[in-house]
C-alpha cells in the first residue's frame, strides 16, 4: 500500500509551506503574538484578524469552496492538509464557516444562497457562528425546541441557543430550528441562515474555564425570509449532520505536536533520564498523534469518494480529544508546579525558556472542551459501536436516525 500523497497534493503542501514561510511577519506564530496578555480569544486578537484577512486576500480562506464562487475547489484531503499545516504553526485558519458551513451550503444551498454567502465567505466578509446546541442539550440535536413558524413568505423564529461560539464576531448564524413537531423528531428540523444583526437576535457572553468566549443566543420573534431556508423544510437534519461531520474532521488535533515538541525540548534540556518514564510517555503520545493524522487523512479521503464520514469523523473527534487531554496532563507532570493553571500574568516568568508555560497552561485548560465540541464524547463511541460494529442501539436514547 502506498501511503504517500500524490504529486498534486505534495505540490499543494509545498506551495502552502512556501507561502507561509514568506507570509509570516515577525513574531507571528508565537503564543504571545496571537494571545496578548489579558486576551484569550485566538481569533479576536488584532494580529489574528489581520492574518485571516490576509488568508482571504490570497485565496487561502475559502479554498475548499468551488471555483465558481471564488474558492479553489480543493479536495477534502487538501482542506485537511491545509488545516494540519496551520495547526502545526498555531496559526488561525479562518473559522468554521469555510470548513463546515461553506461546503454544506455549496451542496444544499439555493442559487440565491450560494451567491449571497459563498463568495463573501471566501473574501472574509461573511462569517458564521453555529446555532445548534440548546440549554436542554446538544447531543440529542433532533429534539431541539427553537421554533420557526411560517407566516406568508417569512418564518418567525423564537427560542434560545447555548454555546453559540463566535456569534459576537460573526455576520451570520447557521441556525437549526423546528418547523414541525414530528415523530421521529428529526423530521421536523430545518436549517436557516440568519444575520446576527437581525431584529430580535441578541446574545450574552459566557467564558469557558480556559477564558475563551462563547455565547448564549436569544431569538425573539426573529423574522427571516423563506429564501434563507437551506434545503427543504423539515429535511435539515442531514444537512446539519453533514456539516457536523466536517467540523469533527477539523478537530483532528495536529497542534498536539507543538505540546509534545515543547515537552521533549524541555525534558532533554532539563537532564532527561531514560528511566523516568517521561520519554516513554512522550514517545507513546507522538505515536498516537501520528495515528490521529492518519485517521484524519482517511476521513478526508472517504469524503472525497463522496461517502458520508460519520464514523471516520467521530473517530477523529474521539482520538483528538483524548490526545489533547493526555498531552496536557503529561505537560503538567513534566513542568511541575510551574505548569499549574494560574492567571497568565502570574505565570509570566514562572519558568524560564525553552518551555512555553503559558501555551501549556492554556492548552491544559482548553483540553476538556474537546470532549463536548461538535458532540459529546460518549455519543461518538455509541455512533461507532452502532454504525461500524453493528451493536444494537437499544440502550441509547438519541432521537436521530
Ligand atoms: C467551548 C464550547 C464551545 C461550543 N461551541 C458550540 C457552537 O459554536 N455551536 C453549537 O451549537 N454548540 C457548541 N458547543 C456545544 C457542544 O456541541 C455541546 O456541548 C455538545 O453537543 C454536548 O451537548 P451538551 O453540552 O448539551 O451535553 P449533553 O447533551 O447534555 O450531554 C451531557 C453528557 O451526557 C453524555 N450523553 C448525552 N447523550 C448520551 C447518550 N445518548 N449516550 C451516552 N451518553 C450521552 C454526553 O456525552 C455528555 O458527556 C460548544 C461547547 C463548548 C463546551
Amino acid at each position: 500500500m502506498e501511503f504517500a500523497l500524490n504529486q498534486a497534493d505534495q505540490n499543494f503542501v509545498r506551495t502552502l509551506r512556501d507561502w507561509l514561510a514568506d507570509a509570516k511577519p515577525d513574531g507571528v506564530g508565537t503564543w504571545e503574538h496571537w494571545h496578548p496578555p489579558g486576551e484569550y480569544e485566538l481569533s479576536d486578537s488584532p494580529a489574528a484578524q489581520e492574518f485571516v484577512s490576509r488568508l482571504a486576500e490570497e485565496g487561502w480562506l475559502g479554498g475548499s469552496l468551488p471555483r465558481e464562487y471564488g474558492g479553489q475547489g480543493w479536495s477534502a484531503l487538501q482542506s485537511f492538509l491545509y488545516l494540519v499545516e496551520m495547526a502545526h504553526r498555531d496559526l488561525p485558519s479562518g473559522g468554521m464557516g469555510a470548513w463546515s458551513v461553506g461546503p454544506a451550503l455549496a451542496r444544499y444551498g439555493s442559487s440565491y444562497q450560494k451567491s449571497a454567502y459563498l463568495e463573501p465567505l471566501v473574501r472574509g466578509k461573511c462569517t458564521f457562528a453555529l446555532g445548534l446546541t440548546e440549554p436542554s442539550g446538544g447531543t440529542d440535536l433532533a429534539r431541539l425546541t427553537t421554533r420557526a413558524v411560517r407566516e406568508g413568505h417569512e418564518y418567525v423564529i423564537n427560542g434560545q441557543k447555548l454555546f453559540t461560539s463566535a456569534a459576537h464576531r460573526s455576520t451570520h448564524i447557521w441556525l437549526a430550528a423546528r418547523t414541525a413537531v414530528t415523530d421521529p423528531p428529526h423530521r421536523g428540523v430545518s436549517v436557516f441562515v440568519i444575520p446576527t444583526d437581525a431584529a430580535g437576535v441578541s446574545y450574552t457572553g459566557l467564558l469557558t474555564q480556559a477564558g475563551e468566549r462563547t455565547n448564549a443566543l436569544y431569538l425573539d420573534n426573529v423574522r427571516v425570509h423563506e429564501r434563507e431556508l437551506v434545503g427543504e423544510e423539515g429535511r435539515g437534519f442531514s444537512v446539519l449532520m453533514e456539516a457536523v461531520d466536517l467540523e469533527r474532521l477539523t478537530l483532528c488535533a495536529p497542534e498536539v505536536d507543538i505540546i509534545l515538541e515543547e515537552l521533549l525540548g524541555h525534558w532533554v534540556q532539563d537532564g532527561a533520564e531514560a528511566d523516568d518514564g517521561v520519554g516513554d510517555a512522550i514517545a507513546e503520545l507522538m505515536m498516537w498523534a501520528e495515528v490521529a493524522l492518519v485517521v484524519g487523512v482517511d476521513a478526508a479521503w472517504h469524503a472525497d469518494q463522496g461517502r458520508r464520514i460519520s464514523v471516520e469523523a467521530a473517530s477523529c473527534k474521539l482520538i483528538s480529544s483524548l490526545l489533547r487531554e493526555r498531552a496536557t496532563d503529561l505537560a503538567l507532570t513534566v513542568v511541575g508546579e510551574g505548569g499549574q493553571p494560574v492567571p497568565p500574568e502570574a505565570a509570566r516568568g514562572t519558568r524560564p525558556s525553552p518551555l512555553n508555560v503559558r501555551y501549556l497552561q492554556q492548552a491544559y485548560k482548553a483540553a476538556p472542551k474537546y470532549r463536548f465540541a461538535a458532540g459529546g464524547f460518549d455519543v461518538q463511541l455509541d455512533l461507532i459501536a452502532e454504525r461500524a460494529l453493528g451493536v444494537p442501539r437499544s440502550r441509547t436514547f438519541r432521537s436521530e436516525p
